[in-house]
């Protein structure tokens, strides 16, 4: 079994989604399969980050952040998308097959449409390039957060019409979503994103993780009042950490009326 991902160099560090999302799960599969390859997907930083040594410096922050969670060269292959040029050719032969229609619903293109900013065709044919990077490699399964799920999807669509015209040439991956952190929140409560600006790095100074937590949005219920964790951010983000005990200890400590400062 072969398993691929990439995560995008589009800031300057990795956060708790990628982790929790994908970095997790891409070290389950450096043991659990014969082969596994995580790139670094510079191309696609392309759509939003648009200095050229922004992007370079990004792009050796994710191989330190890489090689900082466990990823071992020795068992994985750790790769940079632009050595693989030829993904571009791949690209262009999945997109002669690849209907307008599948494009117009892919989410990162439709939320930027519905908040009413103008795309550039980069944004828009993005899954087309995706789909090239996964099945390039003829990979099995894709650990990915759940917002690549869609993505992932389209690229197994796009490679049945591949095989329909052209013969049984490329393998249909599967997206591979953890259960528990499929979509972690950020400080504001939405995904945490580097498009919301609302993310937790994954490796920073002890003051200013600190501040950055005591950000995290809560409501104005007071010291002693009853909290319900299922409403709670930063509950969510505690328990991608916490052991079952240690969530199910702050559970009660909720119940109690815990304040949000302890
Ligand atoms: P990206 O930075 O968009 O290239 O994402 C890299 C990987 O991190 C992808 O597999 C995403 O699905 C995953 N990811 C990003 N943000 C989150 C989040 N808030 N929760 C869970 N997974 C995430």
């Amino acid at each position: 079994m072969r398993a691929l991902s990439g995560t995008t160099p589009s800031g300057e560090n990795l956060h708790l989604g990628n982790y929790f999302g994908a970095l997790r799960q891409y070290l389950a599969y450096q043991e659990k399969c014969e082969e596994a390859l995580y790139f670094i997907a510079d191309y696609h930083s392309m759509n939003v980050v648009r200095n050229a040594a922004d992007r370079r410096r990004n792009t050796l922050n994710v191989a330190l952040d890489y090689l900082a969670v466990g990823l071992d060269p020795e068992r994985a292959i750790l790769f940079r998308q632009s050595d693989v040029a030829e993904v571009h050719e791949l690209a262009w032969m999945l997109s002669t097959l690849t209907p307008m229609g599948l494009l117009e619903r892919g989410h990162a293109y439709k939320d930027r449409v519905t908040q009413g900013q103008s795309a550039d065709h980069g944004l828009f044919a993005y899954p087309v390039l995706m789909a090239a990077d996964i099945l390039l490699y003829r990979a099995d399964v894709v650990p990915v957060g759940q917002d690549q799920k869609q993505h992932v999807e389209m690229a197994r669509d796009i490679a049945q019409r591949f095989n329909h015209h052209y013969g049984d040439v490329f393998v249909l991956p599967e997206a591979i979503i953890g259960e528990d952190t499929a979509v972690l929140k950020g400080l504001d409560g939405r995904k945490m994103s580097k498009s919301y600006n609302n993310t937790i790095p994954l490796f920073t100074d002890e003051k200013r993780l600190r501040k950055l937590i005591m950000k995290i949005k809560t409501n104005s219920l007071e010291p002693g009042e009853p909290k319900v964790p299922a409403d709670s951010t930063l509950f969510d983000i505690y328990k991608a950490f916490a052991t079952p005990d240690e969530a199910a200890e702050i559970e009660t400590r909720y119940a109690e009326g815990i304040a949000w400062g302890d």
